[in-house]
């Protein structure tokens, strides 16, 4: 089978089946169950098995078609991966086609006020219910009260499950005593307290947890570090909301569009996040800047960046479709959006001088204002932009590991504060 073949097919089930006029969770149900959902992922769940370049080609086919597809967010692109690695069956059959189907969604909770960089420092624990006797192992059915503090979680406010890392034995080595857990966010126990931005946005939230509980270990019980490696790596890619086709009408798209805009509302300042470099030449030639020799040098070290950040997410791209797993290179593209971000913002300032600074209804372009108050987020998502450095040092290049007293020690042991 060659990708025109898997391109045919995917026509002819979308003529077949599609019809505008059945509501969404009805159409992503015969997409989730042919397996063009998701065409990469194993037949059982939700997927065709196929490898990633037929996959990808199966992809653009259905966006071709103009129909929708899978969700957007968090669900999609990392925990349904995280639980297809990390997840016993049993939580596949609960979760997988639910998220597909977009019944579930989901937010991350694994930043804690003092454990962002240093995630497996967290402090948020989990105790089971019914501690049992002493010395027997919980079961996998075991019920956990989790008590702490996360902030930053994006779409927190909205989720119904939380992707959740919590400490479940303070008596060993940080990374060991951590479990990756699927936390129903709609429950007695979990307060989510919205926060606001310096750029006026509320994308954020603290969630309070207070005995919150759950009974769905992600993983091994202690082997929660593993399954946060996984989501970070998929994490390093940024999230994208393609826009619906001109042609979209009909009950389904108009369901899709709703969710849609929801799940994108917390990302809107995503665009000016990333620096707009698409802007650039524009605005310079508007303000009359395209003369200025500072100005001309620092587009074309804007554009230098941007294109051989490009290619190299071109390397990568290709890199996945010949099987390759997202892996340390996933840091290298993550610091190089902040480079360009940053970069683009300075240009940006440079051609619109001081009235950059100037927001509310009477600005001329309150778009430079808020490209530079987000610009700074980018390079602290996802893992700072020292963090990436640290990974590619140690992961790429090989260099040694970054001394960390506290990693051999048992993490009540640690000092703290
Ligand atoms: C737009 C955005 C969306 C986010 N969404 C989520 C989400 O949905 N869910 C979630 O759980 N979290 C989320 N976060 C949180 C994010 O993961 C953390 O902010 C990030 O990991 C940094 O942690 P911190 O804020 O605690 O900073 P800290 O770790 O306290 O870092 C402070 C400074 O110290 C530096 N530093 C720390 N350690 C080292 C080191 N070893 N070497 C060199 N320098 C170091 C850092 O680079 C940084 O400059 C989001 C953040 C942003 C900005």
């Amino acid at each position: 089978m060659d990708q025109a073949d898997v391109r045919a097919q995917v026509r002819r089930w979308v003529q077949a089946t599609w019809h505008p006029e059945l509501s969404l969770r009805s159409w992503r149900e015969l997409l989730a169950d042919s397996g063009w959902a998701c065409p990469a992922w194993p037949r059982e769940w939700c997927g065709r098995s196929l490898p990633p370049a037929l996959a990808a080609a199966a992809t653009a086919e259905l966006a071709a078609a103009g129909v929708p597809g899978p969700p957007d967010g968090v669900g999609m692109a990392l925990v349904a991966p995280v639980l297809l690695e990390h997840g016993s069956d049993e939580l596949k059959q609960r979760f997988i086609r639910a998220t597909v189907t977009g019944e579930i969604t989901w937010c991350q909770l694994f930043s804690e006020p003092g454990a962002g960089s240093d995630l497996a420092g967290l402090t948020t624990r989990a105790e089971l219910a019914d501690p049992g006797r002493a010395g027997e192992a919980p079961s996998s059915r075991a019920e956990w009260l989790v008590t702490g503090q996360k902030v930053w979680s994006t779409g927190a406010a909205t989720a119904d499950y939380g992707l959740l890392l919590a400490r479940t034995d303070a008596g060993v080595p940080k990374h060991r005593g951590i479990s990756c857990f699927a936390l129903p966010m709609r429950q007695p126990g979990v307060l989510v307290r919205p926060l606001r931005q310096m750029n006026g946005h509320s994308s954020f939230n603290e969630v309070f947890l207070d005995s919150a509980r759950t009974g769905e270990v992600i993983g091994e019980i202690g082997g929660g570090w593993p399954v946060a490696l996984t989501t970070l790596a998929h994490e390093r890619r940024l999230a994208v909301f393609p826009r619906p086709p001109a042609t979209a009408s009909g009950l389904a798209w108009r369901e899709a569009i709703a969710e849609r805009v929801a799940a994108a509302e917390p990302h809107k300042w995503y665009p000016q996040r990333a620096g707009r470099p698409d802007l650039v030449i524009a605005r310079a030639q508007a303000m009359g800047k395209t003369a200025d020799p500072v100005v001309r040098q620092e587009i074309a070290r804007l554009i230098t960046l941007s294109w051989s950040a490009r290619w190299m997410a071109t390397r990568a791209a290709q890199l996945r479709a010949a099987g390759r797993s997202p892996g340390p290179e996933g840091s290298l593209g993550k610091l190089a959006s902040s480079q360009i971000a940053r970069q683009a913002a300075r240009v940006h300032g440079l051609i619109a001088g001081a009235s950059a600074l100037l927001t509310g209804p009477d600005a001329d372009d309150q778009v430079i204002a808020e490209i530079l108050v987000s610009v700074p987020a980018i390079s602290i998502a996802g893992g700072t932009d020292e963090v990436q450095r640290t990974i590619i040092g140690e992961r790429i290049l090989g260099l040694p590991r970054e001394p960390d007293a506290s990693k051999e020690l048992p993490f009540n042991l640690v000092p703290r504060g």
